[in-house]
């Protein structure tokens, strides 16, 4: 396959430098929460809420047994009492309890009118349609007043949180049907590369098999996004690429691609980009791994658009989704968290820095109880050589420890700030 490079390629400046933190703060700038849309509960799952929720009633509506025993009017006090009927859960007594009687009740059934305590089963005796009660209680005692595990208008759920199964619970226990969330964001993930064939394939000398778009689209699919074109693989040609990129981009609202965007003759994605209307926020990263790293935005016909391209190597494609695209599809499902939860790790054996740039250290991580003077901590196993383009160190990674650089060595026993990625 021939090749014509353009002017802006042959003749490419080099881009500044950024931190880390700068493209993150450009990233979550440029990004907006997607529109929202009503669903019903049932379809919530997974979702981010809009809006915050609150209940319309009290929980529970009733005065409630917590135990099976019997209803007592607790100033009577212990001795042997008529029983006047029985409350079982769901069939709530029709009568007013008398001075000096008593009902049988189980859990969950609404105490009688006249009643205002309840002895576990445990501290009676049965006589007969009497019944001994052989200990004395305060009113209230065994007994969910109404409200008391929520009040009418308590908040619920804040907005810009995912709807996890205790959350679906608690609004059933609410009745709430229905509720505003956030559309899901389509996002279209993209290899390029002459070299990268599809994974089915047998690959030719010189080829390797895509490993970026099956690893990109499903931790999106784990985050709930709307994934397609993880099975498209452009070349390495202007046409090619502009095609490839002009329908990803007229069919999502985030784009990601994978290679051609660092120095060599065929890293022809930045020059591309601008040309096709694009605005360069980021190009280059002090990181390691993924130097190279572009965050655009394209207000395209179909509405403005985000745009990653991130380095080939499947090791910084991943380190840069985790850092940088992760917190922007965060934030385009509503969130109102959209960064990694951080914890301290320590280093269990003397690591060497990079001289120049901030690296990506991933671990495992064990917890050891000893640590920190019995307090227990996190211990950071390395997953082995980081070089970039062994995706094996991923496998068991949970944290991406944040390593300064420097000439000295990380001694055994430094406690470095890590990114936490087990919780999606
Ligand atoms: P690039 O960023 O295009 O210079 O590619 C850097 C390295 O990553 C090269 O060794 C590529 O062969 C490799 N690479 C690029 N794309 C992929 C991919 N989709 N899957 C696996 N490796 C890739
Ligand atoms: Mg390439």
């Amino acid at each position: 396959m021939s090749h014509e490079l353009p002017q802006a390629v042959t003749a490419r400046k080099v881009a500044p430098l950024l931190s880390v933190a700068t493209v993150q703060e450009r990233i979550l700038g440029f990004t907006v929460p997607m529109p929202t849309e009503t669903v019903a509960l049932t379809e919530s799952l997974g979702r981010i809420t809009a809006q915050s929720i609150r209940t319309c009633e009290p929980f529970p509506p009733f005065p409630a047994s917590t135990m099976d025993g019997y209803a007592v009017r607790a100033q009577d006090g212990e001795g042997v009492f008529c029983i006047q009927g029985h409350a079982l859960a769901g069939h709530p007594v029709a009568y007013t309890q008398s001075p000096r009687q008593v009902s049988y009740i189980t859990t969950g059934a609404p105490l009688p009118e006249g009643a205002n305590a309840v002895v576990r089963v445990e501290d009676t005796e049965p006589m007969g349609d009497q019944v001994r009660i052989r200990v004395g209680v305060e009113t209230g005692d065994n007994v969910r007043q109404e409200g008391s595990d929520l009040a009418s208008g308590q908040r619920l759920i804040s907005a810009g949180v995912k709807i996890g199964p205790i959350a679906l619970g608690l609004l059933a226990t609410a009745g709430i049907s229905q509720l505003e969330v956030h559309a899901r964001p389509r996002i279209a993930v993209l290899s390029t590369g002459d070299e990268v064939c599809s994974p089915d394939q047998v690959p030719a000398y010189g080829q390797i098999r895509d490993s970026n778009s099956p690893t990109l689209t499903h931790m999106l699919t784990c985050m709930g996004a709307k994934v397609h074109g993880g099975d498209h693989i452009a070349h390495d040609t202007q046409g090619h690429l502009r095609e490839a990129f002009e329908f990803a981009l007229s069919t999502s609202d985030l784009v990601i691609s994978t290679g051609g965007v660092s120095m060599g003759e065929l890293d022809l994605l930045p020059a591309l980009l601008k040309d096709m209307g694009a605005e360069l926020h980021s190009e280059r990263v002090n990181m390691k791994p993924g130097k190279p790293f572009v965050f655009a935005t394209v207000d395209h016909d179909t509405g403005p658009k985000l745009l990653f391209a991130l380095p080939g190597n499947p090791v910084s494609a991943v380190v840069t989704f985790y850092v940088f695209v992760a917190l922007a599809v965060r934030r385009l499902q509503g969130l109102a968290e959209c960064r990694w939860p951080t914890i301290g790790v320590m280093v269990p054996e003397p690591w060497q820095r990079d001289s120049m740039r901030p690296e990506f250290h991933r671990v495992s991580l064990v917890w050891d109880p000893e640590l920190h003077a019995g307090v227990g901590g996190y211990r950071g196993l390395s997953t082995g050589s980081q070089a970039s383009s062994r995706l094996l160190s991923m496998l068991d990674a949970d944290a991406l420890v944040e390593v300064s650089p420097g000439a000295e060595r990380i001694e055994l026993g430094t406690v470095l700030r890590a990114l936490d990625l087990r919780q999606w």
